[in-house]
Formats: C-alpha cells, sequence, structure tokens
C-alpha cells in the first residue's frame, strides 16, 4: 500500500521564524519522523511573486535562506521531498483548469485573501495574480494527491476552498482528485503573535524572531515585547490574555506547572514583566542555540542546497506530470492519445 502523501510549504519573503516553527515546522519534522506519511514541502516562490513582483530579488536570495530554515530544524531531504513551486510548471496548467470552476466572487469573500489585503494595502489595485492563489494553492495540494496539510490556522480559508474546487472538479470531471485535511497545531501556536502583539508573527510585519537570530537578537526582542499596557508597577495585578510573553510561554514552555505559578503570580500582582521575560528568554535561548548552529553551518554550502531543492524539484514533476494527464484526459483534452 503506498504512503498517504503530506504536503506543506513557505513563501521565501524572507527568513523564517518562530511562529512557522511553532505553527507548522515542528508539525512537519514530526510526521516526517513518524513515517506514516511521504512527505513533501514546497517553497512557494511563485505565489511569493503575486505580492513581491517587483522585488524578484528578494524571492530569489530568500529560496535559499529557507531552504536552511528547513534542514536546521531537521527537515532530512532524504526523507522529505524539498521543491520548487516555479520549477514545476504543470502546476500552472492545473490552475488554469481550476480557475473555471471558482467564482471571482468567492475570492473575493475568502476571509484570509480579505484580511492580506488590508494588510498590503491593496485596496482597490489588487494584483490578479494575487487574488487567484488560493486556485494555485489547489494546484499544488492536488498535483501530489496530498490528504494532509499542516499548516497554521490563517491557512485553514485557503484549504476550504482547496476542497469546494476539489468536490467541483471531481463532480464535473469525475473523481480524480483528493480532498485534503487541514492539520492545525495546539490553541497557542496555531497563530503566534508577533513581539509587538499584533495578530500574527509574519516576515511582511517587521515583528517576528527568526530562527536564524542570535543569541543577542532573541533576548533584545524579548525585552521589547507587549505585555499588559495597564501593568506599570511590579505590585499592579496583570493580564494574562493578550500578553505576548505569557502566550510564548505557552507555545514554546515545556515546563507547565512552573508557567502556571508565574502565570497566577503575575495576577495577583508582585511579578514584574522583566523576571518573566527573562525566564521567556531562557526557554528560547535553549530551544533555538541547536538549530541555529545546523543553520550556520549550511550557509556556507550555496551548491549543496541547490542540488536538495533540484533533486527534489525533478521527482516531485514527474508525480505532478502524471496528474496532470489525469486532469487533461478527464476535462477531455487528450486529443492525440
Ligand atoms: P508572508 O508575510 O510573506 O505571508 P508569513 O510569515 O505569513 O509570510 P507564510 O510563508 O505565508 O509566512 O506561511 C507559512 C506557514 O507558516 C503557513 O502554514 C502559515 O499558516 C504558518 N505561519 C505563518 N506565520 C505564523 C504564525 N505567526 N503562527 C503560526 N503559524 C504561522
Ligand atoms: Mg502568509
Amino acid at each position: 500500500m503506498a504512503k498517504k502523501i503530506m504536503l506543506s510549504g513557505d513563501r521565501p519573503t524572507g527568513k523564517l521564524h518562530i511562529g512557522h516553527y511553532v505553527g507548522s515546522l515542528r508539525g512537519r519534522y514530526a510526521i516526517q519522523e513518524e513515517g506514516k506519511y511521504e512527505s513533501f514541502i514546497m517553497i512557494a516562490d511563485q505565489q511569493a511573486l503575486t505580492d513581491n513582483a517587483r522585488n524578484p530579488e528578494k524571492i530569489r536570495k530568500s529560496l535559499l535562506e529557507v531552504t536552511m530554515d528547513y534542514l536546521a530544524v531537521g527537515i532530512d531531504p532524504a526523507k522529505t521531498t524539498i521543491f520548487v513551486q516555479s520549477q514545476i510548471p504543470e502546476l500552472n496548467e492545473l490552475t488554469m483548469h481550476y480557475l473555471n470552476l471558482v467564482t471571482v466572487a468567492r475570492l473575493e469573500r475568502n476571509p484570509t485573501i480579505k484580511e492580506e489585503i488590508k494588510l498590503r494595502g491593496f485596496s482597490e489595485s489588487i494584483p490578479a495574480g494575487f487574488l487567484i492563489y488560493p486556485v494555485s494553492q489547489t494546484a499544488d495540494i492536488t498535483a501530489f494527491k496530498a490528504e494532509l496539510i499542516p499548516v497554521g490556522e490563517d491557512q485553514l480559508p485557503m484549504i476550504e476552498q482547496t476542497r469546494e474546487i476539489v468536490r467541483s472538479f471531481n463532480n464535473t470531471y469525475g473523481s480524480i482528485l483528493v480532498e485534503p485535511q487541514a492539520k492545525i497545531p495546539e490553541d497557542a501556536c496555531k497563530r503566534l503573535p508577533g513581539i509587538d502583539g499584533k495578530a500574527k508573527m509574519s516576515k511582511s510585519l517587521g515583528n517576528a524572531i527568526y530562527l536564524a537570530d542570535s543569541a543577542d537578537t532573541i533576548k533584545e526582542k524579548v525585552m521589547q515585547m507587549y505585555t499588559d499596557p495597564d501593568h506599570i508597577k511590579v505590585s499592579d495585578p496583570g493580564k494574562i490574555a493578550g500578553n505576548t510573553v505569557f502566550t510564548y510561554l505557552d507555545a514554546f514552555g515545556k515546563d507547565k506547572e512552573y508557567i502556571a505559578e508565574l502565570k497566577l503570580q503575575y495576577q495577583k500582582g508582585g511579578l514584574g514583566d522583566v523576571k518573566v521575560k527573562r525566564y521567556l528568554n531562557e526557554v528560547l535561548q535553549a530551544e533555538f542555540a541547536p538549530i541555529r548552529e545546523r543553520r550556520e553551518k549550511l550557509a556556507n554550502n550555496k551548491d549543496y542546497l541547490y542540488q536538495v531543492l533540484q533533486e527534489g524539484s525533478r521527482k516531485a514533476e514527474a508525480i505532478a506530470a502524471k496528474t496532470l494527464t489525469e486532469v487533461r484526459a478527464a476535462i477531455g483534452l487528450n486529443y492525440f492519445d
């Protein structure tokens, strides 16, 4: 019996951050090690271009950064196929076929797209490619007949839209495509806020702690983190909800009992922000020092990184080509077979 497929990915718009780590990378690593699924990870460079068309150099540079992040957290090219979206032209043709099955109104209703349009200040000048990127994600997922998609919460509307397109395709042309299932992490990790307390840590918002950050940078960022603005004196009672430092402790801390104690004390009053931040700093340093060290070693080996991506992309293209042949036949575009 062939294994079921896991597919996940990231936009190469910068280095990956600790939000990616708890929201998705850590889960992908666990799935890889468990070995129940065959793992694919895609670097979505074409998707990244949908809102960076005039800055291709950023995407090109970030490709290797993201690759280093993967290998540093333990993604192993011998176990997981890492590939580059733009190197699989079959995905574009799949996108074109699926675009006919979705309305512009439905795309405009996608809550993630709506939020991202606001964040990026597109208002009326939305690049058409950006609006349709959920359809291109559908192509990515279905090309591999992926069943499991480990993602952060912001991606749930994307998976829902994919499922709709799959159903529509299968009803129209015959059951070729597989409906995927999203897998989101536990609550504290679904959508890690930025150090500024904003809803989401994001490469594009400048509020991230990166996997590549030095020990000093991590410490600095922790010390400037958003807490409870009404907690002014140490003796003041403080709030836990919406307090970024505690959200991070929930996401990264292993000593849950100690964290529960800290929370009680903070709520009662008498525990200062600096003390909690020092503890969070220790937790983060312990988790990310080994990852940073592995990453530093990879940075000198560009050829190896490109080789991993090229081999992965070759393997991925063979699979996507097979699905595209099936899709063409299902629609009836196989005139000369
Ligand atoms: P961009 O701002 O360029 O969109 P991003 O930081 O949102 O970058 P993506 O490449 O869009 O990162 O997301 C990759 C994966 O990481 C997705 O599965 C997404 O849900 C997850 N993810 C991103 N940011 C967070 C976060 N702050 N918390 C949890 N998961 C996250
Ligand atoms: Mg994003």
